[in-house]
């Protein structure tokens, strides 16, 4: 077989979520929209049912995968609906829903529903991407504690640059969140992964992490909490061939790496059709056999290459590892103009194995 997967570690998974609860002791919902960002959603949410409070996913379809495979705890709907017809189905399989738009107001009152829903209403702090805004805020909510299709409200926004701490934008939405939401008594909830981590005045009721549960952080700098993650996926693969090459010569397609100097070249068994980033640049580092090498030339399809020259003792068969323990996604995404996020969402093809 190929000798390229990703392992994934469930107990990384677990620690990592059980450190959020820990910086807020407050309740956490695992985000674990768009197949657990590339993790496998149902084995995710199978490793953290016993600690989870339960879990977040982008729509409807991802909810139903779990709720098939035997899912039973609190799911919410980040984007909430799309269309009226799936309000029967979030009461049968017990979903919570985003509200954030007019439209999904006169499609709750026009809706027939056995029971009613938990809603989470969300305010538009400065994101402006969905949302209520904060002028309106506090009469749509009013409008739906009146309602009889709404079991319970929860506050929600969500946060532009907590990754940011020094642009000053989060304590802006905060206090946008703070004024529009005064006189609204129920639970909130703000804070995705870098909200954790690094604002804890803004934990509120519910956190919702998503990419520190995978290990990556989310911050391009080194953060102390972020320090305690554990890296959830090892993306390997092995060297599959080696090359003795002079100086001057080109490596892969478009020539764009030229050797410097006599180069053995390492090409792995893992290219773009696998989800690491086409766009890596050379220099992006690369564990071989545990020692950092880097990248050189373009990463095609299903191979790239990789310098060996510093590495005399590894050659044909030497272990590789892309990004995961000793390397952080978040590191090998900056040097493709990327995020973790994007690196791990794009996993493609390779097998994944749980430990
Ligand atoms: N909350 C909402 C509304 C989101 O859209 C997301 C992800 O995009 C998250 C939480 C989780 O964010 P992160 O992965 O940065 O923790």
């Amino acid at each position: 077989m190929r000798p390229a997967h990703a392992l994934i570690d469930l107990n990384a998974l677990r620690h990592n979520y059980l450190l959020a609860k820990s910086l807020s002791g407050q309740g956490a919902l695992a985000v674990i929209k768009a197949n657990a960002y590339g993790h496998g959603a149902v084995h995710c949410a199978e490793a953290l049912s016993e600690v989870a409070d339960g879990f977040a996913v982008a729509c409807i379809e991802e909810a139903l995968e779990l709720r098939a495979a035997g899912v039973s705890k609190p799911i919410l709907l980040l984007e909430g609906w799309f269309e009226a017809d799936e309000l029967p189905l979030l009461v049968e399989h017990q979903l919570w829903a985003v509200v954030h738009h007019q439209a999904q107001l006169e499609q709750l009152e026009a809706a027939h529903i056995a029971s009613p829903l938990h809603i989470w209403l969300k305010l538009d702090t400065g994101m402006h991407r969905v949302g209520f805004s904060p002028a309106e805020y506090a009469d749509v909510w009013h409008s739906l504690e009146r309602s009889s299709k709404v079991a319970s409200l929860t506050k929600m926004t969500h946060f532009a640059r907590a990754d940011e701490p020094e642009t000053g934008r989060t304590e802006e939405q905060l206090a946008v969140f703070a004024d529009a939401t005064a006189d609204l008594s129920g639970p909130a909830s703000l804070c995705n992964s870098p909200g954790v981590l690094a604002w804890p005045a803004a934990h509120g009721d519910w956190l919702r992490p998503g990419i520190m549960l995978y290990g990556a952080t989310p911050f391009s700098f080194s953060q102390a909490q972020a320090e305690l993650l554990q890296p959830v996926m090892q993306l390997e693969s092995r060297i599959i061939a080696v090359r003795e090459l002079p100086a001057g010569e080109p490596i892969g397609y478009g020539s764009r790496y030229i050797t410097q100097r006599p180069t053995r070249v390492g090409v792995v068994a893992m290219g773009y059709a696998d989800g690491y980033p086409r766009h890596a640049k050379d220099g992006t580092p690369v564990l071989v056999d545990g020692q950092r090498s880097q990248l050189i030339g373009r990463v095609s399809m299903d191979m790239l290459t990789v310098d060996l020259t510093e590495l005399p003792g590894s050659g044909l068969g030497s272990a590789v590892r892309l990004w995961g323990e000793g390397l952080n996604a978040s590191e090998v995404a900056a040097w493709a103009d990327s995020i973790p996020y994007q690196l791990f969402c794009n996993l493609n093809r390779v097998p994944r194995r749980y430990i």
